[in-house]
């Protein structure tokens, strides 16, 4: 894929990056090297530092940054403010918690002293996505850093100039050296990062199919992965829930991001006895949805964030057709230039189709009937992903069923599924290994280092 800035909007290429060369690239990786041997000794006021003055220039420039989010990959513009937000909330959360969280943690024993220390790992490749294309690399890099990492980001090859601007962020944040360097390449270059000997692990944040190359790659060099990979959630709806809340949040859910989120609603798991009622009230809220210009206001679904993208989702939609499936609202295209696709509601789509199992990447929401609980469970963990699940019920003992059956890394009742800096984010199953964001996100970044300080003998 060429490294470049179409415009999802129109269609228009604005601009094309030459990939790094070969010694290029190696030449940032050995100064991500020879910086981390100094940069580990900071203290975690100074790296703290770095945090605040990142996250108070993406403040500063709150309205440029998310222009070009939105002009690079086509999501609503107020989105991209929010994503710009979200990552100042994550800078100041790492920059006031970390040292905390990673502080010597003392165990008796029968030595003199005994005690974890959290030390850093080393030079991170950061293999991230275009879909929240500064809040991903955040999420990674603030952390990273804050436990005395450096950090090399190959981001998704159509969102160069938001990876751009992120290195000259942290650098006039006070990043010297290699504390954080963007490398412009292809994915065909990732193997090659992975097996550098000073590259101590990669992070990587997308597809399955990426999370298994990146995964066995970083096996054959015995190095760390953290796999945050695609998903298909459940949205389960039952009798005692509030119906209208349900449909509301369940709309926003799955077509926040123009539908790109891996953590939104995609498979709705709806109980017999409310099934037509919320069908009619979903199908209703998701046509009054405004498709258009994802730089005006008004717009609530922008377009994919690539042909490719738009390309994947029209094959998906068409076999699931082939297989029996039903369109009960879009289905198609809209708009003569960009990459839109109409907010679409199907129906019927058998386990036997081959997208059963896979992710739709799209404003695309699949019904499923469920006749009770047990059916529910059985359908919601029907699915190869496990990284989100929303359920609906005022039921206590149906709450405590869910909460323990389901197989994800988050379940959220009645509500919505969001990260949280303060809370775990991950999944299991095909959704990857590794978590992110909160304390266990951060100590992925460190060796546990065991000491233990014998007594002199006498
Ligand atoms: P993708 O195609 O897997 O790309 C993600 C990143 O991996 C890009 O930088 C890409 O580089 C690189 N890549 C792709 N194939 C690779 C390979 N074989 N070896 C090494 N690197 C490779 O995913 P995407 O389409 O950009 O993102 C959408 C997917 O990400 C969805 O499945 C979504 O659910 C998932 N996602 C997961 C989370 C989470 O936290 N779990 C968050 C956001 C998104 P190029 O761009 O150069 O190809």
């Amino acid at each position: 894929m060429a490294i470049a800035t179409v415009n999802p909007a129109t269609g228009e290429t604005l601009a094309i990056f030459e990939p790094l060369s070969e010694a290029a690239t190696k030449e940032k990786v050995r100064l991500a090297a020879e910086t981390f041997r100094m940069f580990r000794h900071t203290s975690f006021s100074e790296r703290a530092g770095i945090l605040l003055r990142v996250a108070e220039i993406l403040e500063t420039k709150r309205e440029e940054l998310s222009r070009l989010i939105t002009t690079e990959m086509g999501k609503p513009i107020r989105s991209s403010r929010n994503e710009i937000d979200k990552s100042v909330k994550l800078c100041r959360y790492y920059a006031i918690e970390a040292e905390r969280l990673l502080a010597d943690e003392y165990i008796p024993s029968d030595a003199q002293r005994s005690y974890i220390r959290c030390e850093p790992l080393g030079p991170i490749l950061a293999v991230m996505p275009w879909n929240f294309p500064f809040w991903q690399v955040i999420r990674v890099a603030a952390p990273a850093i804050m436990a005395g990492n450096v950090v090399l980001l190959k981001h998704a090859s159509n969102v160069p100039q938001c990876a751009l601007a992120i290195e000259s962020i942290f650098r006039s944040a006070g990043c010297v050296g290699g504390v954080f360097q963007t490398v412009l390449v292809g994915s065909s270059k990732v193997a090659a990062l992975i097996a550098e000997p000073e590259v101590a692990a990669v992070w990587l944040t997308g597809s399955d199919a990426a999370g298994s190359s990146v995964g066995a790659q970083a096996g054959a060099q015995i190095k760390k992965s953290v796999l945050e990979l695609g998903g298909s959630d459940p949205f389960v709806v039952m009798a005692s829930a509030d119906l209208a809340k349900a449909v509301r949040t369940g709309v926003m859910s799955r077509t926040l991001n123009s539908g790109q989120s891996c953590v939104s609603a995609k498979r709705f798991i709806i109980a017999e006895e409310v099934y037509e009622e919320f069908e009619r009230a979903f199908v209703e809220q998701m046509k009054c949805l405004r498709v258009g210009d994802p730089l005006d206001e008004a717009t609530h679904v922008g377009p994919l964030a690539s042909h490719e993208a738009l390309r994947k989702l029209e094959a998906q939609i068409d076999a699931s057709l082939s297989a029996g499936a039903r369109v009960l609202l879009g289905g198609r295209r809209v708009g003569g230039r960009g990459f839109y696709y109409a907010p679409t509601v199907l129906i019927e789509l058998a386990p036997s189709a081959s997208t059963y199992t896979e992710e739709f990447f799209g404003p695309v929401a699949i019904l499923f009937r469920a006749a009770d609980t047990d059916d529910a469970i059985r359908l919601a963990n029907d699915t190869p992903y496990g990284l989100g699940a929303s359920v609906w019920t005022n039921d206590e003992e149906e709450c405590a069923r869910f909460v323990r059956e389901i197989e994800a890394g988050t379940v959220v009742v009645n509500g919505l599924v969001a990260s949280d800096a303060r809370f775990p984010f991950g999944g299991v199953k095909r959704s990857g290994y590794g978590r992110e964001l909160g304390e266990y996100g951060l100590r992925e970044f460190v060796n546990l280092k065991t000491i233990r300080i014998q007594g002199a003998t006498p």
